[in-house]
Parts: C-alpha cells; sequence; structure tokens
C-alpha cells in the first residue's frame, strides 16, 4: 500500500546544495522535505579537509561541515530523510503536482522540487585506487592541489578537465607526469596549446595504471605501455584521476532537458529547468565550476526561485 503526502518543497539530495536550499527554504517558512539518499552529506564526505569553504580559517573535515550544515537546516524545520527518490512524475504545467516515489515505496506530491543529486567522478576500478583515496589519490586539483607544492604527481586523462588539472597542477608541482590511455588528447585545441608551453610537464601516451602503489600514501605507480606491453613504475606522492564525471541524472532522463554529458540544463543566470515548478543546483548542472562553494551558491539561488514560483503559482 502506498503512502501519500504533499510538500511545498521537496529536496532532492544532501550535499551542499540541498542543505543550502534547505537553509533557505525552511527559513522562508515552506518546510521542505530532503531526501539525502544513499550518499548522505554528499561528496564531501569522502573527504578529509575542506580549507576553501569560507568561514573556516583553520579549514574543517568534509563531514564535519556536512553535519553542521544538516543540523542548521533541521534547526529551521526542514526534515531530512534517508531515503533515496527511484522515480518521479513531473509535471509541465505551472501549478501542477508533482511525483516522487522513494526507495522505501512511498509516493511523495510536491508543488516544487529542488534537483540537487550531485555528481560522481569516474574511478579507474582498481583496489588500489580505493585504498588511496584521501591519501594521495584525488579527484579535484582545485581541492587538493595546494597539498602537492613542490611534489611529483601524475594526471590520469586526455580530456578538458585533466589538461585543466595538469595546467593547474604545474604551476605549484615540480614535476606532472600526464597519463594518456590513447595516442592523443581529447581536450579542445585550445587547451591543448596552453599544454605544449608546460616545462615540468611529461606526457605518457599509450599508457595505463596497473596498481597504485605505497604503505600508508602514495608512493607511486606502476603501469603499462597498451601498445608494446612493458611495464615500468613512475615514484610519485599523488595522483589525480580527472577521466570525467557522471551527474546522477538517470530518473529524470526524458522529463527534464539534459545536455550531451548527461547535466541538467538551467537557464542561464538561474536554477529554472524546461519544468516549471522544478529547479536544479549543484554538480547535477555544473560541468564546469563543481565545488562545494558553487553548489552551496546555486542552493540558495534554487531556494529563492521556487519560493518566487510558489509565490507566484500556489
Ligand atoms: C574527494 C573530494 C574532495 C573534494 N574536496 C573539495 C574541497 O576541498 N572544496 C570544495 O569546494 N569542493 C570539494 N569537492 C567537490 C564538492 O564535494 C562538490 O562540488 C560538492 O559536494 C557538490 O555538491 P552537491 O550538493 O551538488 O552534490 P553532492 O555533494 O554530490 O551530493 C549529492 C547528494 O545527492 C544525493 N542523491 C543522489 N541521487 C539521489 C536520489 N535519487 N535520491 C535522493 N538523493 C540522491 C546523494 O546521496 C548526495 O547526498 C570535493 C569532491 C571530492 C569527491
Amino acid at each position: 500500500m502506498l503512502k501519500e503526502s504533499v510538500h511545498n518543497c521537496v529536496i532532492i539530495g544532501s550535499g551542499p546544495a540541498g542543505y543550502s536550499a534547505a537553509i533557505y527554504t525552511a527559513r522562508a517558512g515552506l518546510n521542505p522535505l530532503v531526501y539525502a539518499g544513499k550518499n548522505p552529506g554528499g561528496q564531501l564526505t569522502t573527504t578529509t579537509l575542506v580549507e576553501n569553504y569560507p568561514g573556516y580559517p583553520n579549514g574543517i573535515t568534509g563531514p564535519e561541515l556536512m553535519e553542521n550544515m544538516k543540523k542548521q537546516a533541521e534547526s529551521f524545520g526542514a526534515i531530512v530523510k534517508r531515503q533515496t527518490i527511484v522515480k518521479v512524475s513531473l509535471v509541465k504545467e505551472k501549478n501542477g503536482i508533482n511525483k516522487l516515489y522513494t526507495d522505501n515505496n512511498e509516493k511523495v506530491l510536491a508543488k516544487a522540487i529542488i534537483i540537487a543529486t550531485g555528481a560522481l567522478s569516474k574511478d579507474l576500478g582498481l583496489e588500489s585506487e580505493e585504498r588511496f583515496k584521501g591519501y594521495g589519490v584525488s579527484s579535484c586539483a582545485i581541492c587538493d592541489g595546494f597539498l602537492y607544492k613542490d611534489k611529483v604527481v601524475a594526471v590520469v586523462g586526455g580530456g578538458d578537465t585533466a589538461l585543466e588539472e595538469t595546467i593547474s597542477l604545474s604551476q605549484r608541482c615540480k614535476i606532472v607526469y600526464l597519463l594518456v590511455r590513447s595516442g592523443e588528447l581529447r581536450a579542445s585545441k585550445a587547451m591543448q596549446c596552453r599544454l605544449w608551453k608546460i616545462s615540468n610537464l611529461k606526457i605518457y601516451f599509450y599508457h595505463e595504471i596497473k596498481e597504485i602503489l605505497g604503505e600508508r600514501f602514495v608512493e607511486g605507480v606502476r603501469i603499462i605501455n597498451n601498445k608494446n606491453k612493458k611495464e615500468s613504475i613512475l615514484s610519485i606522492e599523488g595522483i589525480f584521476i580527472a577521466i570525467g564525471h557522471i551527474p546522477n541524472t538517470a530518473i529524470f532522463r526524458g522529463q527534464i532537458n539534459l545536455d550531451q554529458m548527461g547535466y541538467i540544463i538551467t537557464k542561464k543566470g538561474s536554477t529554472h529547468t524546461n519544468i516549471p515548478s522544478v529547479f536544479a543546483a549543484g554538480d547535477v548542472q555544473d560541468a564546469v565550476y563543481r565545488q562545494a562553494i558553487t553548489s552551496s551558491g546555486t542552493g540558495c539561488m534554487a531556494a529563492l526561485d521556487l519560493e518566487r514560483y510558489l509565490m507566484e503559482n500556489h
């Protein structure tokens, strides 16, 4: 038997975007309901020290920061549920009611929705990669590059993100190795032009990673030339996996407009999607910046856009 309830505002996702939207909508008296999903607190719960979120001069651990955001949202009346939304039925008409279905078989009716389901960085799928996450394996040079000043690091990938990470790391690291699986870079020509000017960069085309090596922290990487099958070891202290991100938009496909990579398309300068009562915030609609602060910023925007929508249509 399905249980039904009606809400002004349902927020899907409990990362910085979801909780920031919850703080604003709760303070506006909209009693938001937040579905936290399989990763409560979002991506930051998988990292240690966050040093670039404003307000914490000594940094704060990711899990602590997210627990603070949750508490702040709850203190204003947001209800946070552990469930995952598994299906949605979104209405195109203004003042229509959207239907959401949870993994514990509840049906939730919502006048308006904020999608803040984030994105996942793609993994290489190695056991050693999992073991060293946060101990030398990273998927974000903007977040962690600072820790590798004057050190030797490697970047994996050949697209725009990999090249951006490489360029940024080359400015503070001693040497950057770029490991590319094929014989060419997929990144834009403009980005490639910037790469050729870097003196402390060595590119390994046709190379893949077999294993990340070390005791507690990364100390090296065993790579294989996939043409001649020769293996070698590079001594490094950090490795940045930059082979792409997957936005969590599978359940919205066919109902919300997505770009070629699967990110939700929002109207420029706002969080509006093609569905009037549905707004998107955070990494799920941002293939460029992907930071906690930008996610919080768009979470705030989504809350204000949603509040205005409710005032005009309900
Ligand atoms: C290891 C690591 C370190 C990082 N370090 C930094 C840093 O130092 N500084 C910084 O600014 N940024 C950092 N980032 C990036 C930052 O974490 C992200 O930009 C930010 O978390 C994105 O926030 P978000 O709210 O959009 O989504 P996310 O944090 O990805 O959260 C998505 C949420 O949606 C939920 N969800 C997904 N699908 C469903 C569903 N169907 N139903 C219900 N819930 C769902 C998930 O459970 C999760 O709670 C780091 C990222 C990683 C991976």
